[in-house]
């Protein structure tokens, strides 16, 4: 792969993506296995007048031999490192920069219900911390793809061309073009558009139809923002791109109100594992009935992480016609592919959808019926003949999506 390409992505993940600020912190998530690539990223970020350039390293296989290997008691601990490192995390609030490179199964063969007793233990010490940082940090998640991860979409190529070939994909719908930044500017108007759009209609309910069998009506909260594309942080107002790439719309819906019936349209990559073929029933807004072709223990465990990982925590809108779907490329991971389909989340709602959020407690945020948990999985539901018929606060019926694509 080309030098200078690989340059301006990362140009555009530190600018765009996080917007390093003069003086700000910067951590750096990554495999081991793309340290060139990542030595690109903190230079950009140095380059950006960065205070304090951070990389925390993984590798799919020693963690898959920790959690196989190292007694339970040991890996539920929540150690001095570990709070050293949280309380580091809400002192300097550092912008966290999070590079996918795993293969969709590289988790295969991993102890699934000791790793799942792992995160449940560990997630208790660390929600406190999460809702510290909550808005407060700017954040970003891309992708720059593994050798397994390439093979496992290229099986026919070679293990370095597998990755090489699905680098330049990703690179294709991260936007990149001649002037990546710009090329954000612009797509962010046109996101926020949409949302204004979608605002102005005061919906209160989606009702979700498709011949594949989704049947669903979900509850929305009147006081709640549609949002797309960048953020910004609540107090300093420094903006940010969450997701490279994001075609999403999305807001929190409300929560105990869902009823009926989901059909997944897409695999769920999950924890290195995958989740395939699979429909979630709703009763009063929560997950009571489940069941998938591939992996039902899986999806069983991302539904009991603690109490509001079977409540929605997302609606999110994107056309069937959108340009990562267009690819016809399955990228096998959830950032690429909730971006080709419209999808929903179990657990965490955004308390950012709220408007004025900034004025309320998180107690007062969630009494709007923003879901709380310390789980946000995202599925993709979106068909090609997907029908999506909104209500308004005023009982009007409006169709927002035909046939996969926007009707409004
Ligand atoms: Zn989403």
């Amino acid at each position: 792969m080309n030098k200078t390409i690989l340059k301006k992505y990362a140009n555009l993940l530190i600018k765009s993506g996080l917007n390093v600020q003069p003086k700000q912190d910067v951590l750096i998530f990554a495999n081991v296995e793309i340290y060139p690539f990542v030595e690109m990223l903190v230079k950009e970020a140095y380059k950006a007048k960065a205070n304090y350039v951070r990389v925390i390293w993984a590798d799919d296989e020693i963690y898959k031999a920790k959690i196989n290997n190292a007694p339970l008691s040991v890996l539920k601990q929540f150690t001095g490192i570990d709070k050293a490192e949280m309380d580091y995390r809400i002192e300097k609030y550092p912008c966290m920069l999070h590079i996918l490179s795993s293969s969709p199964d590289a988790s295969k063969g991993i102890k699934q219900d000791k790793e799942h007793a792992m995160i449940v233990e560990r997630n208790k010490f660390i929600k406190p911390y999460r809702d510290i940082l909550d808005n407060k940090y700017q954040w970003c998640i891309a992708g720059y793809p593994s050798k397994a991860w390439g093979k496992k979409i290229y099986p026919e190529l070679s293990a370095n061309r597998a990755q090489e070939k699905l680098l330049e994909d990703i690179l294709k719908v991260s936007r990149m073009g001649e002037d990546p930044n710009k090329n954000w500017e612009e797509h962010n108007k046109n996101l926020k558009s949409k949302c204004e759009t979608l605002n102005n209609l005061h919906l209160k309910e989606l009702h979700y139809t498709s011949s594949n069998g989704t049947d669903l009506r979900v509850g929305l909260i009147p006081e709640a923002n549609w949002l797309g594309g960048a953020e910004e942080t609540v107090d300093k107002k420094i903006m940010f791109n969450p997701n490279i790439p994001s075609e999403e719309v999305f807001t929190s819906p409300k929560k105990g109100l869902a009823e009926g019936i989901v059909y997944s349209s897409k695999p769920l990559s999950y924890n290195g594992q995958i989740i395939d073929k699979f429909y979630i029933r709703f009763k009063d807004g929560k997950a009571v009935e489940y069941d998938a072709e591939v992996n039902k223990d899986l999806l069983r465990d991302l539904l009991n992480i603690d109490e509001g990982a079977s409540y929605l925590g997302e609606c999110a809108l994107i056309a069937h016609d959108s340009p990562i779907n267009n690819t016809g490329i399955l990228f096998l991971n959830t950032l690429y592919d909730e971006n080709a389909s419209c999808h929903l989340a179990v657990g965490r709602g955004f308390t950012n959808t709220i408007k004025d959020y900034e004025k309320y407690s998180k107690e007062e945020l969630h009494n709007f019926g923003i879901n709380d948990s310390s789980s946000h999985v995202d599925f993709m539901i979106g068909t090609k003949d997907m029908k999506i018929v909104g209500k308004t606060i005023g009982d009007k019926e409006v169709v927002i999506f035909e046939n996969g694509n926007w009707a409004i």
